[in-house]
């Protein structure tokens, strides 16, 4: 079938394409006006709304006068109001998108417009509004493609570029504020100096830190897809870990209890990023939850939803714990409780960001289990192989 194929026919130029796709087949459809169409007609009209409804966009298609020929779920879903026959300007209640249609019919050129709705959530949109000519009257095609997810993640990407610049400007205001302390009134004041450097070592520090984790967190992402396929046994890894943050952990006075199998636990991973997942937990625990003067760290297996086994990796402090309402934030960028006593403990506010990428890398997955007052257990669940 073509548009154009009896298109000398009277009798069409009469009835138009909404007369012509009218068909046993058309929601309401005019049995009448079907078999006057004849059978091409109910050919068209199956045909336009099957390629219409494989469209994976909201798809519209207009007569020349406005009318409505045929349209997909999509679109009823955006205009629930769409009949076809009816006038659209009666169903489409964006006025832009009225008047984007007005202005393709009569300069007959193709038009663009963006718009966004705020019900019942924010979403943006953009419409192509194509005037289609055909042999006798034409059509006008209308496409709304959702732009929400791009405005997200441009408005997630604005916002981590702010958080970045705002952590890297804080220690380097300290640091140029204690060079101009040092070039002035602390020039001859040895004890202020030493103190003054001391803090500036810390500042420089958490910015090289602050760099670490940014690099890393990068890394890990560009390799998101990219499952690890060395075997890694869990166990010595811990142990490693541990026996790395004795030190921090003495300055902390908490002891750190490792509770490990005496078997190995195999899974699919990368060593160094599993170091640096069982850091950040661990190096949590002894931060935020000194005040609990313990960390444990215990193993099991366990089964998964699937059925295959997981090991199960849990680490829990006995500190003041976390509230409820600020657990399923916690592995998000720079999302700290309390900022203050973050950067007094030299946090970046990327661990626990980290942590959550490294293991959807591995197919595992994190939970947090704590209440105010009563410590926090974070577990990581990593299938075994
Ligand atoms: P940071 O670099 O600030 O430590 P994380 O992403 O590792 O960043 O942690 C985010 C926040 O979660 C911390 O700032 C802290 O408020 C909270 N948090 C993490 N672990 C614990 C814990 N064991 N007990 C209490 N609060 C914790």
């Amino acid at each position: 079938m073509s548009a154009t194929d009896d298109g000398g026919n009277p009798r069409r130029g009469l009835t138009g394409w909404l007369g012509r796709l009218r068909s046993p087949l058309a929601a309401g459809g005019d049995a009448t006006a079907g078999a006057a169409a004849g059978v091409g007609a109910v050919v068209d009209s199956a045909l336009l709304d099957a390629v219409v409804s494989g469209l994976p966009d909201p798809v519209v298609v207009l007569e020349q006068d406005g009318r409505v020929i045929s349209f997909n779920a999509g679109a009823a879903a955006l205009a629930p109001a769409l009949r076809r026959g009816d006038l659209a300007s009666i169903a489409l209640r964006m006025p832009e998108l009225i008047e984007a249609i007005r202005a393709a019919r009569a300069t007959g050129k193709p038009q663009r417009i963006e718009f966004s709705a705020r019900i019942p959530s924010v979403r943006w949109s953009e419409a192509f509004v194509a005037p289609i000519p055909l042999a006798d009257r034409g059509v006008v095609v209308i496409t709304v493609h959702d732009l929400t997810p791009i405005h997200r993640v441009e408005a997630m990407r604005a916002d981590f570029v702010a958080n970045v610049s705002h952590e890297l400007r804080t220690p380097l205001a300290a640091l140029t504020g204690f060079i101009e302390t040092l070039q002035g009134p602390a020039r001859d004041d040895p004890a202020a100096r030493e103190r003054f450097l001391g803090i500036m070592r810390d500042q420089a520090w958490r910015m090289a830190r602050l760099i670490d984790d940014l690099l890393s967190l990068s890394r890990i992402e560009l390799r998101a897809h990219q499952r690890p396929d060395k075997p890694v046994d869990l166990v010595p890894i811990v142990h490693q870990v541990a026996d790395g943050l004795q030190t921090l952990a003495r300055d902390r006075e908490v002891t750190i209890e490792v509770d490990a199998p005496s078997e190995p636990m195999m899974v699919l991973g990368d060593r160094d990023e599993l170091i640096r997942l069982f850091e950040n937990l661990i190096e949590n625990g002894l931060k935020y939850g000194a005040s609990g003067k313990r960390v444990e760290i215990k193993f099991d297996r366990v089964a998964a939803a699937d059925g295959k086994s997981e090991a199960r990796v849990a680490v829990r402090d006995y500190g003041p714990g976390i509230a409820a309402e600020h657990l399923p934030r916690l592995t998000e960028r720079f999302y700290r409780v309390d900022v203050g006593e973050s950067r007094a403990q030299g946090g970046t506010g990327l661990g626990l960001a980290l942590v959550k990428h490294i293991l959807n890398r591995h197919q595992g997955r994190l939970t947090i289990d704590s209440k105010a007052g009563e410590g926090a257990t974070f577990s990581v669940r990593l299938p075994l192989s």
